[in-house]
């Protein structure tokens, strides 16, 4: 057990402990709790906010350049530490090492790659008579809130944007998984200044006071479509500026020329990486029904080569889910699939770990279009494999979902790839890969599955409102 004052929050930067009590932090491949953090009371969210407002006016009047060098130091303290939060990541997380190391490499990666975007002025007029010059500027206080499926990175999906134009920020991780997000909190001190970077954890009754405080200017939330619904409504109140990234239900459509036995491994991590705790996972593959029986085999036969384990063992391919709520839904969800009579394709044999929330990958075959596991999100281990005969039908069965976070298609016909991916309705589609992302495009849902973007230029906007100052000349 790690002790309680190892984790402390970033108030004002200073460590913060607890003084409502505290939350416990659960091993998932163990059940077993790891670490306690403390419980943010009202009194220190509002300690922080204010932190976050002092903070504002000298570091949003810093040059962006200035600010950058801040930031890429920061991202530098987080790489130079990349083998504990690792370790960390999977202990509180559950996914395998290998991915956690990624999951850090990628959260400085982001840092570094937002510090390369730019907002130069807009010049919208400069005539004899007048001169009109639009400048992003930044909002204020963001607050934000992370999920638990990638704690670091999709925290820095939002420091890196809102620092960089000069917000400050308050920053909540999910209960689930605060333990590296305090880490790199503490990182930060001494690097960025006092008060632009706030971090409070507590249980999930944090985030509604987060979304109502008076002191805080824009909500950039990331979690499920019901709770973003909540913090929707919850900013309505005080007019803040909300970005949420939500949930998705992705299909794949594997094409009738697509070389399915090389790619299979691709859809299988597609699909299971992470155990399917990824917002843009393969959630329904769609596969020609010329080129199914090929498929079926060569994804078993690769899924057949992966192991399930305590992610810190070597050679484990996949974890634990990440905590029980989840993995009483997703088994739930594959014992529906079982109670309605659908085929299972593959479950994983070999050893499940008798502690912990472990779920095998599970493969069901077929199931009818209306079925929970094709309808709902999963968010876990079990795919539906699904025949289509028609690719207007197989766009058709894509689109016909509330989410719209991402698609992709493969085949070995680029163009006629393209011309499938043109008719998707999400805010990404990849061709023959899937789950890239870059710091450079931008990377947001349609439909239920978000409003607004990360990434990219525009994700930079998010953070920021047009102020417009027009000079009438004098004249001549
Ligand atoms: P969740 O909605 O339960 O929780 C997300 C965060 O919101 C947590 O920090 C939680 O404490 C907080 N929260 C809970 N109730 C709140 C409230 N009323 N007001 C404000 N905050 C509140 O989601 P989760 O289970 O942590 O994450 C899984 C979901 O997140 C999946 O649906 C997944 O698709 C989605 N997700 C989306 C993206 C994306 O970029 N679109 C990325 C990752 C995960």
């Amino acid at each position: 057990m790690i002790s309680e004052s190892d984790y402390a929050m970033l108030i004002g930067g200073a460590r913060a402990g607890s003084a409502d009590g505290t939350c416990a932090v659960v091993n998932p491949a163990t059940g077993e709790a790891i670490a306690h953090v403390p419980d943010c009371s009202q009194a220190q969210l509002d300690e922080a906010v204010a932190a976050a407002r002092a903070a504002f006016p000298a570091w949003s009047a810093l040059l962006p350049e200035d600010r950058r060098v801040k930031l890429l130091a920061f991202a530098e303290a987080i790489l130079a530490q990349e083998a504990p939060l690792a370790r960390l990541l999977t202990q509180e997380q559950g996914k395998p090492l290998h991915e956690a190391e990624r999951e850090v490499m990628g959260c400085a990666g982001w840092l570094k790659g937002v510090c390369a975007l730019d907002l130069p002025d807009e010049v919208n007029e400069d005539s004899e008579t007048r001169l009109s010059v639009t400048r992003r500027v930044p909002l204020g206080v963001v607050g934000a809130i992370v999920p638990w499926n990638f704690p670091l990175l999709l925290a820095m999906f939002k420091i890196g944007p809102a620092l960089v134009t000069g917000n400050t920020m308050v920053l909540k991780p999910s209960p689930f998984t605060p333990l590296t997000t305090l880490r790199i909190a503490e990182l930060s001190r001494g690097i960025l200044p006092d008060g632009v970077l706030n971090v409070v954890c507590g249980e999930d009754r944090l985030g509604p006071l987060i979304t109502a405080h008076p002191g805080i200017d824009k909500i950039s939330f990331t979690g499920s479509t019901a709770t973003g619904r909540r913090v929707m409504a919850a900013s309505a109140d005080t007019l803040k500026r909300v970005t949420l990234e939500l949930g998705g239900n992705d299909a794949a459509i594997v094409l009738p020329d697509a070389d399915v036995e090389r790619i299979a491994p691709e859809l299988f991590w597609a699909a299971f990486r992470n155990n399917g705790q990824i917002c843009i996972a393969t959630k329904r593959l769609y596969v020609h029904r010329s080129v199914y029986p090929r498929l079926k085999e060569a994804l078993v036969a690769y899924a057949k080569t992966v192991r399930l384990g305590d992610g810190t063992e070597q050679g484990v391919g996949l974890g634990p889910l990440n905590n029980k709520p989840q993995f009483d839904r997703v088994r739930e969800l594959i014992e529906d699939s079982r109670a309605q009579g659908y085929d299972v394709l593959f479950e994983a044999a070999g050893d499940v770990p008798d502690k912990g929330y472990f779920v095998p990958v599970t493969i069901i075959d077929n199931p009818p279009e209306t079925a929970r596991i094709v309808q709902e999100e999963q968010f876990g281990p079990v795919l539906p494999l699904l025949v289509y005969d028609d690719i207007e039908d197989a766009v058709a069965r894509a689109n016909a979902s509330e989410y719209g976070l991402g698609c992709s298609i493969w085949g070995s016909d680029e163009c006629a790839a393209a011309g499938i991916a043109a008719r998707i309705q999400s805010g990404t589609v990849w061709i023959n890969e899937t789950q890239h992302l870059s710091p450079l495009a931008s990377f947001g849902g349609w439909k239920q599955s978000g409003l607004g973007t990360e990434g990219g230029r525009e994700g930079l906007v998010e953070y920021t409102v047009p102020r417009t100052i027009v000079l009438k000349r004098a004249e001549a």
